[in-house]
């Protein structure tokens, strides 16, 4: 993380804490998370919602704060991991009963042939022969019937795991998921980003990080509204998507910043990948698509970092954030690769040897 970031969180932090202060919500993580989402302006929709709150005078309450966490924050995937989670449980509980079922009659019916196998030793005369025959007809029957039993749970069972297996894997699917975008979100980037990592340690294959910022994204936003805002995010997300191939990762890294993860690739090459990104984004005239109205360009900056030896997964985003903020500051809608921020770095250190 850098210095610029962290301290960027810990102003989001803040302001989370004096706002669950002043309003008299307790610090509970959801409500925390409610209060630092908004801070971070991340959720437009949800930012509208509580200036409108904050607007007409109603003090926020703790039971607000709940309805809003539950509308906003509270994934849908969550809620179907735990129902996957208790039917899951639920069914596993039917066969332990129906297996504790199956051992007390197999308990008992061992019981039965036992005292059976005694009764045989002594001299039996033919109708307590009968008797003896007919208690064990009658118990083999209970035991088969409990066998039958236990058979069909356990055939009911394996179709209804298979069933919960899909859901499980779709529901992991989902969570590796931007719901936004439909690209991978930061988890899986993380995720990704470690695997890549490991994976050109291994190989001495290079691997290169792209991040993504889109220009003036708050202007645009402001212009024409979250909605068409979050449209254009989806069009960023698939132009991102669309050029590149392979192993690459494209990911929504945070609101409106996206990252691409290329591995075997130098940075040359990660250079001409975001280079052909930032001009399909230029290149995209953008329409209302319910009043075809025009809505202009959007161009976006590019920070490209090359992973080297001595990184780690934060150094190497790091080193693609300066760029990308070197792109903002030399005038934005162009790609930034740590060549030439060491070219900077060079620079600034002959001035100091000078002088
Ligand atoms: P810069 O060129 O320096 O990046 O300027 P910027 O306006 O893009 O940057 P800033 O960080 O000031 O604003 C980012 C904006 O992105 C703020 C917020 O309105 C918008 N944003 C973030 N997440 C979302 C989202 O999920 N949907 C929409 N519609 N907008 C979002
Ligand atoms: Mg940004
Ligand atoms: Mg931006």
């Amino acid at each position: 993380m850098s210095d610029q970031e962290f301290i960027r969180a810990l102003g989001y932090a803040n302001a989370a804490f004096d706002l669950l202060k002043r309003s008299q919500i307790p610090p509970y993580p959801q409500f925390y998370e409610l209060l630092y989402t908004y801070a971070t302006g991340v959720n437009p929709s949800l930012n509208n919602r509580i200036n409108a709150i904050f607007r007409s005078g109603t003090s926020p309450s703790t039971d607000l704060a709940e309805t809003l966490y539950n509308e906003f924050l509270k994934s849908d995937v969550n809620d179907r991991m735990s129902s996957v989670s208790e039917r899951m449980h639920a069914r596993i509980e039917s066969v332990h009963d129906a297996i504790d079922a199956a051992m007390t009659t197999a308990n008992a019916y061992s019981g039965s042939l036992q005292s059976a196998a005694g009764d045989l030793e002594r001299d039996l005369g033919g109708e307590a022969m009968k008797t003896l025959a007919t208690r064990l007809l009658t118990e083999t029957r209970r035991m088969q019937n409990t066998n039958r039993e236990l058979e069909q749970k356990l055939e009911a069972s394996r179709d209804d795991i298979s069933a919960l297996q899909r859901d499980l894997d779709d529901v992991r699917r989902e969570s590796m998921l931007d719901p936004l975008t439909k690209i991978a979100n930061r988890k899986s980037f993380d995720e990704g980003l470690a695997d890549g990592i490991a994976a050109s340690v291994r190989s001495g294959d290079p691997l290169c990080l792209m991040l993504i910022d889109i220009d003036h994204f708050k202007n645009f936003n402001d212009t024409f509204g979250h909605q068409t805002g979050d449209q254009v995010l989806r069009l960023v997300a698939m132009t991102l998507k669309s050029n590149i191939k392979g192993k690459d990762l494209a990911a929504r890294y945070g609101g409106e910043e996206f990252a691409a993860i290329l591995p075997s690739t130098d940075l040359q090459g990660a250079i001409i990948v975001a280079e052909n990104i930032r001009k399909a984004i230029q290149a995209k005239e953008l329409l209302k698509r319910s009043t075809n109205e025009k809505l202009g360009r959007i161009t976006a900056s590019f920070g490209v970092a090359r992973f080297r030896a001595a990184d780690s997964a934060m150094t190497l985003i790091e080193r693609a954030d300066q760029c990308l903020y070197a792109a903002k500051h030399a005038g934005r809608n162009r790609v930034v690769s740590e060549d030439e921020l060491v070219e900077i770095d060079d620079v600034s250190d002959k001035n100091v040897s000078i002088a």
